[in-house]
């Protein structure tokens, strides 16, 4: 299938810097999940408001109670899409929710189409249902999703997966409505809730088990490929990409988040597309190892198996 056929995908997502987050990530929060996402200029993001300690000290939990008053009082609209999945807003109209609710219930069977994981989680992940929080612009996210969620503001949306193993972790992504489009749109929804999917899905533990070898190719490709495709929206920006044939395949099996944004998304679309089209068998493969942990073993596959033999192959279905 032809990378600009009608199949293809979207609209170029503005793009942010996520440089600072990472670090604070794994030095401050060793079990906090989050995947902060590509989004927006980067920032005038005012400080948070709150004490300082909170933007980070309570990411991803919801058992401090104070935190939950003040999410309460941020975001009073709360909406119950189905037992798996609640919507938090600050506004958000009821036909608003509904819509939401169904483009992502809507998108669950598409991705299991994908990705082919016969419905079944990894081994002991417990996140039956997401959290969904929607800022009602993107000065509002700025100025409250740190504060609230410890999310990075500058991203253009954030999943949190927490723990997936422990008994009342609640995983949640925070994103808001993006006030640069007239039509109510909801910025990184479907790719957000991606996220979601392949860590319950795919991606055995949490965040930084996820990440312990290079797997953004896939954690970020697939997120861009699912989220384009489901819409069917014609991504531009990897098209745009493509003709360059900047990076290897091998190269690009490599991508950390220390990459910049056109590799981290454009390029991880592209590989996640290729590799989805053209050599399932090995996505297979190394699904299997991901969905079990085995982080070693897929990196073995990937850089020793396949390693360059499909670059040629690569290069020239770029052109395609
Ligand atoms: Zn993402």
């Amino acid at each position: 299938m032809s990378l600009f056929s009608p199949r293809g995908r979207l609209v170029r997502a503005t793009v942010a810097a996520l440089a600072t987050c990472t670090a604070t990530t794994l030095a401050v929060l060793p079990v906090a999940a989050r995947t902060p996402d590509a989004g927006a200029p980067a920032a005038s993001a005012p400080a948070p408001q709150g004490p300082a300690a909170r933007t980070t000290r309570q990411l991803g939990s919801a058992a401090d109670p104070a935190a939950a008053q003040s999410a309460a009082d941020y975001l009073p609209v709360s909406y119950t899409c189905n037992s798996g999945l609640r919507i938090k807003a600050q506004q958000m109209t009821t036909a608003q929710l509904q819509t939401t609710c169904s483009s992502l219930i809507g998108q669950d069977a598409f991705f299991h189409d994908i990705v082919k994981d016969g419905g079944r989680p990894v081994a002991y992940d417990v996140n039956t249902s997401l959290e969904v929080v929607v800022f009602g612009s993107r000065a509002e996210y700025q100025r409250l999703a740190g504060y609230l969620y410890g999310a990075n503001t500058g991203s253009g949306g954030e999943y949190q997966e927490g723990n997936p193993s422990a008994t009342g972790n609640q995983a949640r992504f925070v994103t808001y409505r993006d006030d640069s489009v007239q039509a109510f749109t909801i910025k990184n929804l479907n790719h957000e809730y991606t996220h979601y999917l392949d860590g319950r899905y795919d991606m055995y533990g949490d965040w930084n088990a996820n990440i312990s070898t290079p797997t953004l190719w896939w954690i970020e490709g697939l997120a861009e490929y699912v989220s384009y495709g489901y819409l069917g929206k014609w991504n531009s920006w990897a098209g745009g990409e493509a003709s360059k044939q900047t990076y290897a395949l091998s190269t690009l099996f490599d991508t950390t988040q220390q990459h910049d944004q056109n590799r981290i998304y454009a390029w991880g679309y592209l590989a996640v597309y290729y590799m989805l089209e053209q050599h399932p068998a090995d996505v297979t493969k190394i699904l299997g190892y991901y969905r079990t942990g085995q982080w070693q073993a897929a990196r073995t596959y990937l850089k020793q198996t396949i390693g360059t033999r499909y670059d040629a192959g690569f290069r020239a279905w770029l052109l395609t």
